[in-house]
């Protein structure tokens, strides 16, 4: 019999890349996974994923950290940045290369392109040096679906599940799909709710858990907020920056962008008590249904 006591406790974050300000479709991302968090009494934490210098934002990682604080979005604990992070990549990679689950690779993105965009496992068996090589995971163990808590069953195509993805870049740097699940193990992370947008690459995240041999994470994909041509939100579409001033109306309308309620009364409350309501009222079933193609389709390789 399970003892409520023992059960692990929730653990959440949010981990925003430091590529530009939070705007509104990250909003919904913090937001959802901070009143997940709190309405379970989790623990609800920030990570920065520095991991790619180059797409880096001088000064955004701040500018994300102080929005979050002026939205009443407080985190729990020492946020962790992935740039100080290379050495539990590097220790990953090792664990993976003892099993002889990595191979470099070093076929370029036209020749994969000419495949039609999916790696056949060309360098698998040749023992290439590591001279101007990615590395890609030997995938042993493609997952081919997943059971979102407010999406339900989603379904990879083989092609995505099975293909040999990458786990460091030719160009040295540590691949994201690597780093997300590293130091989401690392920080106790068992719940992880964050945008439609990055259902796509779970099935790896997934199947890196196993082959890395950490307990999997519970998964929430939520509503993808896009602009009026249909895109996701983000700093590529230039999605403006939030306003400044009185954050309440903002916030309101991301919790009706969640399709919240809102309290009548929301002008008499102060920030941290509208956050208490919304928190106590929160309910992600009630959350809008997308169709596939709405949000930039939810991913042309799932369906339902
Ligand atoms: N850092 C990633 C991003 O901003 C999100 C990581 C994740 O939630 O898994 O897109
Ligand atoms: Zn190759």
């Amino acid at each position: 019999m399970s003892d409520p006591q023992s059960a692990p406790r929730y653990v959440g974050r949010f981990a925003p890349s430091p590529s530009g300000v939070l705007h509104f479709g990250s909003l919904i991302a913090a937001l959802g996974s901070y009143l997940h968090a709190r309405s379970q009494q989790g623990r609800w934490l920030v990570r920065i994923d520095d991991l790619d210098p180059p797409r880096e934002i001088p000064g955004s990682a701040d500018s994300i950290l102080a929005t979050l604080d002026r939205f009443g979005l407080h985190w729990d604990g020492e946020i962790v940045w992935q740039s100080t992070r290379h050495d539990a990549y590097r220790a990953a990679l090792e664990i993976l290369r003892q099993q002889d689950l990595i191979y470099y690779c070093t076929c370029t993105r036209q020749r994969i392109s000419q495949l039609g965009g999916t790696y056949d496992g060309h360098c698998r068996d040749i023992a290439l040096g590591a001279e101007n090589a990615a590395i890609r995971l030997r995938q042993v163990r493609p997952v081919y679906r997943f059971a979102d808590d407010f999406q339900g069953q989603l379904h990879a195509t083989a092609a995505l599940a099975e293909e040999d993805f990458i786990v460091r870049r030719r160009d040295g740097l540590f691949a994201y799909n690597l780093a997300v699940v590293v130091d989401d193990h690392y920080q106790g992370v068992n719940h992880i709710v964050r945008g439609a947008d990055l259902i796509e690459p779970t099935v790896r995240q997934i199947s890196l858990y196993q082959h890395l041999g950490y307990p999997q994470p519970g998964y929430l994909h939520l509503p993808l907020a896009v602009n009026a041509n249909g895109d996701k939100l983000s700093k590529q579409n230039h999605a403006p920056a939030l306003p400044e001033g009185d954050p309440r109306p903002v916030l309101l309308k991301a919790l009706q962008f969640l399709g919240q309620t809102v309290p009548e009364n929301w002008q008499d409350l102060p920030l941290d008590l509208l956050l208490c309501w919304a928190t106590e009222h929160w309910m992600p079933a009630q959350m809008p249904r997308q169709d596939a193609k709405a949000p930039a389709d939810l991913s042309s390789a799932f369906s339902k």
